[in-house]
């Protein structure tokens, strides 16, 4: 990792003096790239870690979006700023980058969030050790050939594949590392955070830390909500890769004058849902990335059965139908095809119910009464809320994405803010007003 952060800091200054605009071209000509491979990338990630076809090339698009999108916000953000225009004082902001960035990857949206972390971290001048997720690492590494190829020098991005507990450990740790971007679990973001407060002796930085993490997403269902919408929404939001989004929903809360419809409707159409090798584009279920994650959703499905919940359906995937919040099924990510749901007796007690938890990352509300969006529209405590439609799929530029809680900490990917965390803006002040000459000066 010394030989690399060196090289990388070695190559930084000729990055930075390269200019926004040669910084923003070489995303954008990566972002071609992807572009015109696009069905290769998708079927790298189908191999990869078992997505359906179309979740894939949405991936894909992502990652072509956030390259797009940042080369032109850092355009914006560079662009140089006057302030306060007063006479014998010229006052101005100037952008520096920050120095070097460890990106720490998840495997689950492979491409497109190593892209957004990464490319946002370039194009602000910065240099990059990015470390893939074990589990998606030919992804990474295709990632990293295509913005070398595009553009970016060698030795200002280094590919460091390798265990989290170890690389990535380390390279959180680093003391050359000015910042980390982290998307994953939220076991592993609140040590980096931790690790993070406290430099090691002699290092005058405090690294700067983005860590996006996970979520207990809900989905309220209230009385007047179209049915036909409240149910592709849940089996959309809840089965889409095998629930293995952060934005996944994992409960369903339901009002008592809809409930046994939604019940019936919801377990009706997870048996329609087609499942088997996410090679075949007719699949909508397929297999989760790996077997601990398999291994981890039976520890949960013990738990449910020992808390004596009652099973609506399970064909891989598991529905359960719950009394009560105290459950853990109820309140830990279980990040698996486990969706529960819940009976509430009025939309006051459907908000509170969906807000009780740890995270505050998606959530969603099925209804047609202005009144109750108009309410969960500011009630709703998570960083991005959905009226009738599904709770996943944000869109860069569109709807910028990230949440609070214990979801995490940062400006939202994919929105106007996000590019200032990678950098360090320096105000800079100057009194026009001389006494004297300068000997030196010439005129
Ligand atoms: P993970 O935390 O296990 O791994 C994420 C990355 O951290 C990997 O590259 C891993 O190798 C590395 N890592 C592991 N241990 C480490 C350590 N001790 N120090 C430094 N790095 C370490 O998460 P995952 O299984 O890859 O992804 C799933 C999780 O990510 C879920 O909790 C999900 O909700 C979350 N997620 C959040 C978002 C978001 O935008 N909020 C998006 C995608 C995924």
């Amino acid at each position: 990792l010394d030989t690399l952060a060196s090289a990388c800091s070695d190559a930084a200054g000729k990055w930075r003096e390269s200019g926004i605009e040669n910084r923003a071209r070489v995303l954008e000509r990566a972002a071609d790239n992807m572009a015109s491979r696009i069905y290769e990338l998708a079927a790298v990630q189908v191999r990869e870690v078992g997505k359906q076809w179309d979740q894939a090339y949405n991936d894909v698009c992502e990652a072509i979006d956030f390259l797009r999108y940042y080369a032109r916000e850092g355009r914006k953000l560079f662009a140089p700023v006057r302030l306060s225009p007063i006479r014998a004082e010229r006052n101005e902001q100037r952008i520096r980058p920050r120095g070097i960035y460890a990106v720490i990857a998840p495997w689950n949206f492979p491409l497109a969030i190593s892209c957004g972390m990464t490319s946002a971290a370039l194009v602000c001048g910065n240099g990059v050790l990015y470390k893939p997720a074990d589990e998606s690492e030919i992804t990474g590494r295709l990632m990293w050939e295509i913005l070398i190829e595009a553009g970016v020098p060698r030795n200002l991005l280094a590919l460091v594949p390798g265990p989290g507990e170890e690389i990535g450990a380390a390279l959180v740790a680093h003391p050359d590392i000015r910042g980390i971007a982290f998307t994953g679990s939220r076991e592993v973001g609140m040590g980096i955070i931790a690790s993070a407060a406290s430099p090691s002796p002699g290092s005058r930085h405090i690294k700067a830390v983005i860590a996006e993490m996970g979520g207990k997403n809900a989905i309220i269902v209230d009385e007047d909500a179209d049915m036909d919408v409240a149910v592709e929404a849940a089996i959309y939001s809840a089965f889409g890769f095998q629930g293995q989004k952060c934005s996944a929903a994992s409960r369903i809360i339901v009002m008592k004058e809809v409930f046994q419809e939604f019940r019936t409707r919801l377990v009706e159409a997870a048996r329609s849902l087609i499942i088997g090798d996410p090679l075949d584009p007719g699949t909508r279920l397929g297999p989760l990335v790996r077997g601990e994650a398999e291994e981890k959703l039976t520890r949960y499905l013990a738990i449910a059965w020992e808390e004596g919940e009652e099973l609506l359906y399970r064909h891989p995937m598991a529905i359960f139908q719950v009394e009560g919040m105290e459950q853990r099924i109820c309140r830990e990510e279980v990040f698996a095809p486990l969706l529960v749901i819940m009976l509430a007796d009025n939309f006051e007690r459907a908000l509170e119910m969906a807000n009780d938890v740890d995270y505050g990352l998606t959530a969603g509300l099925i209804s047609r009464n202005p009144a109750h969006i108009a309410r969960a529209a500011e009630e709703l405590d998570a960083g991005n809320i959905y009226i009738n439609r599904s709770i996943t799929g944000a869109l860069v530029g569109r709807q910028p994405f990230g949440g609070h809680k214990l979801s995490g900490i940062g400006a939202k990917a994919g929105g106007t803010d996000y590019l200032s965390q990678f950098i360090v803006p320096v105000s800079i002040s100057q009194n026009l007003v001389r006494r004297g000459f300068s000997p030196e000066f010439p005129g």
